[in-house]
């Protein structure tokens, strides 16, 4: 079978897609926006107080929604408003009406719990169905779903899209190394879903091993979860030689599926008829024009268990300007380059790690792992960043090290604007992570305490 004919309307009709919703003229996806809107706004405000109590505060009253326009004077809601609303206070329907509950992942140790309608679950389904065609992955695919099961939305939402379109889904879960090398080899794998952190894992493990990724069957990465840069999508693709997609979700809104990258790759494309993107200045909450940077904002508009409007992501991105190569008339957003979390200050100078991870990856030598640790000697802030290098350069005279300590921090001095120090850690010494990577080590407070 060509890849061609894999993804003609014919097989994405057969598994209950409308085959023309990525392409949409946009007068007509801007019609179908307004009226899910307006549903979704009454619906919010009929059954979950928070939404009622918000819009009462600005005295709005659902029918005062009429256009997409009027979305900007709606409040915003924030992961606190979530938190403080667990477990079941966002609800907008009945228990008996959910037939799955999921809990964001919950970094920081308070959760958001979701529930799901059967048309949600089959709303994200279709969601992700769109996204795999985006990224070329369809029947005859071997999927290897290394995103973890469990309360995570990343597992399952891969898993019933890749099934329903006919693939072969193979549900290894995260974890345990060696074990997605010896699937991706032994089972014939075609596509790896997993983090792109947990990736760089298998491909240094592998090397160790010996096994060149290169030579197996893999062809496509769908990589996800957490924020990446365009350099480390290059190294993986060299080493793995695979074409890497990037996809964006969160659980808040329904989980993977709300973005994903076509093969341009210049921007993900938003699924814009379930879910509404703005971007807004963080400090003042004011709208931004297309291709300036700021934080996405995310509206649903077809969810019915948990309904969302304007919640702030927290993820930093801009709306790209322009129709895509591709055809589809969905908007894209620039891959996320941070989380307005992940921000932190150095010497008064705004420091993320993306911008790191750039300027490191550009040396050779190191590994693209690496992570800052924050700690305070009296009134100073003191950053160190810590990186791996590779087990060749590693035993290697000292003087090379030298060397490529000194190359690293101007290099990551010059793209942050303020000096870190850099400290170079053998191969393998950075704690690794199943799932998210944790890059920011905070140890202040511990400092300050002990
Ligand atoms: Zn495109």
């Amino acid at each position: 079978m060509s890849d061609d004919s894999r993804f003609s309307p014919e097989t994405a009709h057969s598994s209950g897609v409308r085959p023309g919703a990525d392409f949409l003229p946009r007068a007509e996806l801007r019609q179908l926006q307004t009226e899910r809107l307006r549903q979704t706004v009454r619906i919010a405000y009929d059954k979950v107080p928070l939404f009622r109590d918000r819009l009462a505060e600005v005295g709005i009253a659902p029918n005062d929604v009429r256009t997409l326009d009027d979305l900007v004077r709606l409040p915003f809601i924030t992961k606190t408003d979530l938190h403080d609303a667990y477990p079941f206070g966002l609800f907008a329907v009945p228990m008996g009406e959910v037939v799955r509950l999921h809990a964001s992942s919950g970094t920081t140790g308070r959760q958001v719990l979701v529930p799901y309608t059967r048309a949600d679950l089959e709303m994200w389904t279709e969601a992700m169905i769109r996204s795999l065609a985006l990224f070329g992955v369809g029947r005859g695919d071997v999927v290897q779903n290394a995103y973890s099961y469990g309360l995570f939305t990343g597992g399952l939402g891969i898993h019933c899209a890749a099934e329903a379109i006919g693939a072969t889904v193979v549900p290894v879960s995260a974890g345990n190394v060696e074990r997605q090398i010896t699937v991706m080899r032994d089972f014939g794998t075609t596509v790896i879903c997993c983090t792109p952190s947990f990736f760089l894992q298998v491909v240094d493990r592998a090397q160790e091993l010996g096994v060149d990724l290169r030579q197996l069957r893999v062809r496509v990465g769908v990589l996800g979860a957490e924020p990446w840069s365009e350099p480390m999508r290059l190294r993986i693709q060299q080493a793995a030689g695979i074409e890497a997609f990037d996809i964006y979700g969160l659980a808040e809104i329904v989980g993977p599926g709300v973005a994903g990258e076509c093969s341009v790759h210049q921007g993900l494309h938003v699924l814009e008829d379930h879910f509404f993107p703005e971007i807004i200045d963080p400090a003042s909450g004011r709208p931004l024009p297309d291709g300036e940077e700021g934080e996405l904002v995310l509206t649903t508009l077809s969810k019915q268990a948990m309904p969302m409007l304007r919640y702030r992501t927290g993820d930093m991105t801009a709306i790209c300007p322009g129709p895509c190569p591709c055809g589809r008339t969905l908007r894209r957003i620039r891959r996320i380059s941070h989380r307005s979390d992940d921000l932190f200050i150095v010497r008064g100078v705004n420091v993320y790690p993306s911008q790191i991870e750039s300027a490191l990856l550009a040396v050779k030598g190191t590994l693209p792992h690496y992570q800052i640790v924050l700690t305070e000697q009296g009134d100073q802030e003191r950053a160190e960043v810590q990186i791996e290098v590779t087990p060749e350069m590693f035993s290697d005279r000292i003087g090379v090290l030298a060397e490529l300590e000194e190359k690293l921090t101007r290099k990551i001095g010059q793209a942050v604007g303020v000096h870190l120090d850099v400290r170079l850690v053998e191969p393998r010494t950075l704690v690794r992570s199943e799932g998210k990577a944790r890059r920011i080590l905070d140890q202040r407070h511990k400092v300050k305490t002990s």
